[in-house]
């Protein structure tokens, strides 16, 4: 199992330890797997009914190759996903349950911080401890979070000895549980800081650090790393598994998008052999995804603040992953294509003799949705099952509704909990959803200490550091 950088024209292939504690290659792409490793029929009948940590050690197995050994690997992801760091519902890590006819919901935000970012950075940090411990070594990563990512990695990391964490979060943005959820973790190794501006300028902070020679080393854990993209593949397997009468029937599912992230793991998926039909990629008003999937045009749209603001992105950073792959795996080709997006803000697959049909060709259909169809399809749910959404599922299961009848299983991704979107559920039910007793009173236990004020400007972020931390 070997991967390659999206932009490298040598073709030097690395190993999953190589790219494990790496964001972007040093050529500036991504890293994508050389092949995909097949999953046969006979391995996926022999999962059916299995317990997620075996579905998830046979399928990581397979994207890890021998980086880490069986045994290992089989005990980080039992360690990973067991009680008390999720809440198990019926014994399930990512439990499916029926919403409709043909219409199904499985829930990934059971892990200690309620999104489905979780499922990857529980496992990402067991896995970066093995691999700073085999090579001697200490890490120190620093990134950039509108509000989920922060804290499912600082939990994730809190503790860890050989790996320092310094999150930059917007001061104004996030919402008060999820800022809560941060500063609970602040202290030992992990440094939150509050920057005087927006998510923009956090990552822009983040780039222009690292871009500095004496900051180079310091490491990633955004959605573009690999460990993450490898890591949410097991979970579709899991929710085809529980989803299906038959093994080999086609299943869709329908995956919130805004990084393209999480519906580039269900890909790999499909690609490994799982028997998926379409990935319909929901997006808000932020529809960049959306219109690239309608047109073939990748255009950067600046991003407005929505009601599911963890998708609420200017680009996605993830699908040059599948541009590489449209673009039959030519780095030269892939360069080009990325240069013209990132000088002129759009890029159209047209000027690469290719049409939009090719996404449908590869699988991939799209949707969007407003506020209001959030909020309708949050009623909606509500009064026809009793089940309570977060809205950034509902922007899924809203665009599952509006395709109408469905022909084969359809199973919308469930990537928050309600409890962390309390307004906009009390804006569309008149109540907020019962807290799960490790969220009670969250914001009143903040600490006025837990993070430092710093101003969007780069040299103070380095003084900071070089003082600090380095
Ligand atoms: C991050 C996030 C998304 C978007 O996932 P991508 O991998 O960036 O496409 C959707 N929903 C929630 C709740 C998230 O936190």
């Amino acid at each position: 199992m070997k991967l390659v950088s999206t932009r490298d024209a040598n073709g030097s292939a690395l190993s999953y330890s190589d790219v494990l504690l790496a964001g972007l290659a040093p050529d500036g792409g991504l890293y994508v797997p050389e092949s995909y490793p097949q999953f046969m029929h006979e391995e996926l009948s022999a999962l059916k009914g299995m317990p997620y940590a075996a579905i998830a050690s046979a399928v990581k197995q397979k994207l890890v190759g021998d980086a880490i050994p069986q045994g290992v690997l089989r005990s980080m992801i039992e360690d990973a996903y067991r009680t008390p760091t999720f809440e198990l519902e019926n014994g399930e890590v990512t439990p499916v349950t029926e919403i409709g006819d043909n219409l199904y919901l499985q829930n990934l935000s059971l892990g200690p911080t309620a999104s489905f970012k979780d499922m990857a950075m529980q496992l990402l940090g067991r896995e970066m401890e093995y691999e700073l411990a085999r090579k001697g070594e200490s890490l120190v990563i620093l990134g950039a979070t509108s509000g989920d990512t922060g804290s499912a990695a600082e939990a994730a990391l809190s503790g860890l000895e050989s790996v320092t964490l310094i999150m930059l979060s917007p001061e104004v943005g996030m919402s008060a549980f999820q800022r809560a959820q941060m500063g609970q973790l602040s202290g030992g190794n992990i440094h939150n800081l509050s920057i005087r501006g927006r998510f923009d300028d956090c990552q822009d902070l983040v780039k222009a650090v690292k871009g500095d020679p004496a900051f180079a080393h310091l490491g990633a854990v955004n959605s573009i790393n690999w460990g993450r993209i490898s890591s949410q593949v097991p979970y579709y397997f899991s929710g085809y598994l529980q989803a299906v009468k038959e093994i080999g029937d086609p299943v869709d599912f329908v995956v919130p998008s805004g990084n393209f992230g999480n519906v580039f793991s269900g890909y790999v998926a499909k690609r490994m052999g799982l028997p998926i039909r379409n990935l319909i990629i929901a997006t808000n008003e932020n529809d960049v995804l959306h219109r690239l999937m309608q047109t073939g045009v990748y255009a950067q749209k600046e991003a407005t603040i929505t009601s599911s603001p963890s998708m609420d992105i200017s680009k996605a950073s993830n699908y040059e992953r599948l541009a590489f792959e449209l673009l039959d795996c030519d780095p030269k080709k892939l360069a080009e294509y990325m240069q013209t997006f990132n000088q002129t803000g759009a890029v159209s697959l047209a000027d690469f003799g290719l049409t939009p049909a090719i996404f449908a060709h590869a699988g991939f259909e799209s949707g969007a949705s407003s506020h209001a169809e959030r909020v309708a399809t949050i009623k909606r749910l509500y009064e026809e099952r009793g089940v309570v959404i977060d809205p950034h599922t509902a922007d899924g299961v809203g665009v599952a509704y509006s395709r109408g009848k469905r022909d084969v299983p359809t199973v919308c991704l469930a990537t928050a909990l309600p409890v962390k979107f309390e307004d906009t559920i009390r804006e569309a039910l008149g109540v907020v959803p019962e807290r799960p007793a490790r969220f009670v009173n969250l914001e009143d236990n903040l600490r006025p200490d837990s993070f430092t004020v710093l101003d969007a400007d780069v040299e103070g972020l380095k003084a900071y550091l070089r003082e600090r931390i380095i």
